[in-house]
């Protein structure tokens, strides 16, 4: 008897261990590599670690500390200071890589804003407080689907989309930002389907390679997707991903490599922090191991590597660092996240960290009133708001009002033209030759503050903490003794590029000028 029962036991584990293992190679059967085997003469492989800044770089090059971009450098060219897009928000500069547009034309306004046509409240998740108020599923949405498929512009071309008009292929991995031509479908884990954030054969527009967490592998086999390590949004998972396609000879003409893990390293230990770029380092070495040897890796490749933005330290006092604008607006009643917008509601708060769109939504309050009242709050920078065609800008300092429009007789070192008037010092701007303008605290100023306002309608004012605080609101995030991004100054705008394989340059050294560059690069 007991034989008989062994046995049984016996064949049912085999049948589980054969049933699982068929499972697992059904899972692994991967659509994505259907894809016809082209082998480009020229690769871009372009990895960008978020808040990657020019000065903990320099101090963990100089401990030794990362190799593999010491090896870049010392086979490449170093830009300490490229010049990011407005405002210092993820998405809106990843819409700028890709369009090679500011977010006047690619209508990705920040990664919090108001859309007053449709009178909801976007944030494609800032927080987790902030997430759990305004609900999981919407925010997923907004960052899943909206953001890619409804904001940002059908009227420009992403670089992944005018890759494939060529005949190309391109690699998106972990971007939030990927639109391109190719329908993907979506691998849904059982739980989204359960609380219905997705559907089965659920499918997005994006590049013939696209990875984005659990939601759509390119390794099969890749283990970095548990909830604690963010479901696939991580550092480990990117590289791997990468990696597996260095190993199956299938690296396009062009892959996008996001690694995030840096950014949260800043926010909390500061701007000095080396660590999230020496853990960055050792993805980068993983990667060049996959070659024979490091300098074959280049030859293979063109890389570069960037940041995407910088940041600013945020002082270590609660009641100092952060800004409530609910308190600088008591007078007003502030609509609450939670909830829809409600009649009585006469503005609306959409908070990017060191920088806050301020709707008005009740037409009886003047702008200026409101820019009146913000600049009595002494650790407010700059505000600004559109009158007509013109912008008009205060400062939490320096008196009278500046304001400009496009199209003038000053022209800036990037070609752009401006009509000016008032006093320049509210945006640190120097004249020289009685008609050209020298940007300082603020790179590129007119060009990204500008953008700002053409980004969306409605009818609003953008405001600016000065360097060591931030704004907060209802469930926003806190980074007191920290460090913290968003705003138009310099140290939230500069970060830094590495370049090898190339010679050629970008037209000016900005983030809007990145898309064509490469798309030069692959031409050559
Ligand atoms: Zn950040």
């Amino acid at each position: 008897m007991e034989y008989i029962i062994s046995i049984i036991v016996i064949l049912i584990l085999l049948f589980v261990i054969i049933y699982f293992n068929l499972q697992r190679k059904l899972g692994e059967s991967n659509h994505q590599f259907d894809l016809p085997h082209v082998s480009p003469s020229k690769k871009v492989i372009l990895i960008i670690i978020d808040s990657l800044m020019d000065k903990p770089l320099q101090s963990a090059l100089k401990e030794g500390e990362a190799p593999a971009l010491q090896f870049l450098i010392n086979n490449g060219r170093y830009y300490p200071s490229m010049v990011s897009s407005y405002p210092t928000m993820s998405v809106t500069i990843d819409s700028t890589l890709l369009t090679g547009t500011y977010a006047d034309k690619h209508k990705v306004p920040a990664l919090v804003w108001y859309d007053e046509h449709k009178k909801r409240f976007i944030s494609y998740g800032s927080d987790k407080r902030e997430i759990l108020k305004l609900g999981a599923k919407q925010v997923f949405e907004e960052s899943m689907f909206h953001l890619n498929e409804q904001h940002l512009s059908d009227q420009v071309k992403t670089i992944h989309e005018e890759i494939d008009e060529k005949g190309l292929q391109s690699a998106s991995i972990n971007t939030l930002v990927f639109r391109g031509n190719k329908t993907q479908i979506l691998h849904v884990p059982k739980l989204l389907k359960v609380f219905h954030f997705l559907n089965k054969n659920d499918s997005v527009k994006a590049p013939s390679y696209f990875s984005y967490g659990i939601l759509s592998k390119l390794n099969p086999k890749n283990r970095y997707t548990n909830f604690w390590q963010g479901f696939g949004f991580n550092d480990k998972y990117a590289t791997e991903e990468l990696k597996y396609l260095i190993e199956q000879d299938r690296v396009p003409s062009f892959s996008l490599v996001y690694f995030s893990d840096n950014d949260k390293k800043v926010h909390k230990k500061g701007v000095n922090e080396t660590k999230g770029i020496e853990e960055a380092d050792k993805r980068l070495q993983t990667l060049f191991n996959q070659y024979a040897t490091w300098e074959k890796a280049l030859k293979d490749n063109v890389w570069i590597v960037m940041g995407d933005s910088g940041q600013t330290s945020i002082v270590n006092d609660k009641e100092r660092a952060l800004v409530d604008l609910r308190k600088v607006l008591k007078d007003y009643q502030i609509h609450k996240i939670s909830k829809p917008i409600q009649k009585q509601d006469q503005i609306v708060l959409g908070l990017n960290e060191r920088m806050s769109f301020i709707y008005i939504l009740d037409e009886s309050i003047k702008h200026e009133f409101i820019a009146k009242q913000l600049q009595k709050e002494k650790r407010i920078d700059i505000t600004a708001w559109k009158e007509g065609n013109t912008v008009k800008v205060l400062s939490g300092d320096k008196r009278g009002v500046f304001s400009f429009q496009q199209t003038g007789e000053f022209s800036d070192q990037y070609g752009q033209s401006w009509k000016i008037e008032g006093n320049t010092q509210i945006l640190d701007i120097t004249i020289k030759n009685g008609h050209s303008i020298v940007y300082g605290d603020y790179p590129d100023a007119l060009a990204r503050l500008y953008s700002s306002f053409y980004s969306h309608t409605g009818n609003f004012l953008v405001v600016n903490t000065k360097p060591g605080f931030e704004f907060i609101g209802e469930g926003s995030p806190k980074h007191v003794g920290g460090a913290s991004h968003g705003s138009l100054h310099k140290q939230d705008t500069y970060f830094p590029m590495i370049v090898t394989g190339t010679e050629l340059e970008p037209k000016h050294l900005r983030m809007v000028d990145v898309k064509e560059w490469i798309l030069h690069i692959l031409n050559e």
